[in-house]
């Protein structure tokens, strides 16, 4: 049985004084162990990308970008055996989790432009004879702290950035599916990163508590839920360090009596049933205006969902699998049986699925819920499974409130034919990632990721300009060289022109 390590300094560490088992969710069966960090591992880790910034920080930017392109490559030839690791420990099926490799690849695209992000800004003759310029330095040791439903995706939002800025990277992933983030990460030094540029360490809140704390460590970029997420930028702060913590989401389609309600039931079964529901940017309400439009979409999405596949990676036929966990299937049960005992009509009910082959996994079916109501645990909390509650209003303002008043504000969507109220959605409407028809308006590498309210804790979003804002520290610099015909006796006024 495999035990999963760190990559330390390019070499395999690996903890044995405390492990975790990994689970195949789709059996529920061990398949093998990870060995968790304890405060001195990571310290170690710590010490080996302090030693490794100096020469990485003075490495020529087109040859960082250099080994991105490798990555890429790499990245591209390896796609299958990435899928599988992903498979094996998530659950996802093989062409959701090449849709999230695809995702993350774009993300290492977008590194290998550093060198043009990073020129600066230039002044000439500022004052007489004085030129001046803003660089953008890289921050040092910056490390990730990622979730289980992207292995692969969250941590290319953060380090290929990173690192093409100049940084050293430790990553600690989620201990629950730590295979693929370490199998990459070897595939990162495969294409020439040097080593102790990229450290991978898997560990629990010891391991991510010496980050927090280690004044070596100078950014934290977190993405998980919205408790973890918050504390995490609570502490990380008080440290005097930068941080980023991306957090939950309960994401809010509204459907317009003009919409195409064909169209938007297509749309929703992807957006709420796609990986189980198990992402940050899936839509788990779906806010009906007026009851025709309600009664429609329900007819809709409940002939569509008959003939959902659900099951294990090896038929990529699936249209999703489990849920991580035995715990986690658990929790999203009890949340539907709350919804029906809260008064909501469970319209298809997935608590007890027919999944294609065994059965023993973590399994929930689709489950559409209507009549939800704001005072339920089923709409106040995010559910992370494949549940879609519907929500009713009788116009666009009532359903837009639903959306603003709620804790979370990561994304949302609109369901119309009608240019005016789409433009006014978009405009007013509180969430950080919006979608005009699109159920999952996840931005693409050259844009940036983020939500608003409870759903991001910091001023920068992930990847993107805010990505290469948050791994890079602005230094201004104003030069004169002596002169003879520019010579000044002392001045005792502010300087200005
Ligand atoms: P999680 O918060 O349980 O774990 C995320 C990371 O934090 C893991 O690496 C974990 O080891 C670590 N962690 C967990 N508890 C900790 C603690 N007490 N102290 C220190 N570290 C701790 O999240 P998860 O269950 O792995 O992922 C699902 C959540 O992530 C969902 O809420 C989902 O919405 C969110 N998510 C958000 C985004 C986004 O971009 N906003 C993207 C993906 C996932």
């Amino acid at each position: 049985m495999k035990t999963v390590g760190h990559l330390i300094g390019g070499k395999t560490v690996i903890s044995t004084d405390r492990t975790l088992p990994l689970n195949n969710p789709a059996t529920g069966c061990k398949e093998g162990e990870v060995g968790l960090a304890s405060a001195k591992d990571m310290q170690d880790a710590i010490a080996v990308a302090a030693a490794a910034f100096p020469a990485w920080r003075d490495t020529p930017q087109s040859k960082r970008a250099q080994i991105m392109f490798r990555f890429k490559a790499e990245l591209e030839k390896h796609a299958d055996e990435i899928c599988q690791l992903i498979g094996l420990e998530h659950g996802k099926i093989p062409h959701d989790a090449a849709g999230e490799l695809t995702r993350g690849i774009e993300n290492v695209e977008f590194a290998c432009f550093t060198p043009e992000l990073l020129k600066g800004e230039f002044s000439k003759n500022v004052g007489p004879g004085i030129d001046s310029w803003s660089e953008f330095q890289p921050l040092g040791v910056v490390a990730g702290i990622t979730p289980f439903n992207f292995p692969v995706m969250v941590p290319l939002w953060m380090y290929p950035l990173a690192i093409s800025c100049g940084n050293t990277f430790i990553l600690k992933p989620s201990e629950r599916d730590p295979s693929a983030a370490i199998f990459v990460a070897q595939l990162a030094h495969d294409a020439g990163l040097p080593d102790g540029v990229l450290n991978v360490v898997n560990g629990d809140k010891e391991a991510v508590d010496t980050l927090l704390t280690d004044e070596r460590v100078q950014a934290i970029s977190f993405v998980g839920s919205t408790p973890v997420a918050e504390s995490i930028y609570a502490t990380a702060t008080s440290h005097g360090k930068r941080c980023q913590a991306l957090g939950g989401a309960k994401n809010h389609a509204i459907i317009m009596p003009d919409a195409d309600i064909d169209n938007a039931v297509q749309a929703l079964m992807g957006a709420a049933f796609g990986s189980s529901g198990e992402r940050c940017m899936a839509i788990s309400v779906a806010v009906a205006v007026g009851d025709e439009a309600a009664e429609s979409l329900i007819a809709g999405l409940k002939t569509e969902m008959a003939s959902l596949k659900i099951g294990s990676m090896e038929d990529n036929s699936n249209d999703f699998g489990p849920l991580i966990s035995g715990a986690h299937r658990d929790r999203v049960v009890s949340l539907i049986s709350s919804a029906e005992s809260d008064g909501a009509s469970l319209v298809v009910d997935g608590r007890s699925p027919i999944v294609n082959d065994d059965d023993s996994g973590f399994f929930v079916g689709g489950t559409l819920i209507d009549h939800v109501t704001q005072d339920m645990a089923s709409y106040q909390q995010e559910i992370f499974g494949p549940v879609l509650c519907v929500v009713r209003a009788r116009n666009l303002d009532e359903a837009m409130g639903f959306v603003n008043d709620h804790e979370y504000g990561n994304g949302t969507c609109l369901f119309t034919r009608d240019g005016e109220a789409a433009r006014y959605f978009s405009d007013n409407v509180k969430a950080g990632m919006v979608g005009i028809n699109v159920p999952l308006p996840v931005p693409v590498s050259y844009h940036s990721f983020g939500g608003w309210k409870r759903s991001l804790f910091g001023d920068l979003a992930a990847y993107g300009p805010d990505g290469m804002r948050f791994y890079t520290r602005r230094k201004t610099i104003t030069q004169r060289w002596p002169s003879a015909s520019l010579r000044e006796s002392a001045s005792f006024s502010f300087p200005s022109n």
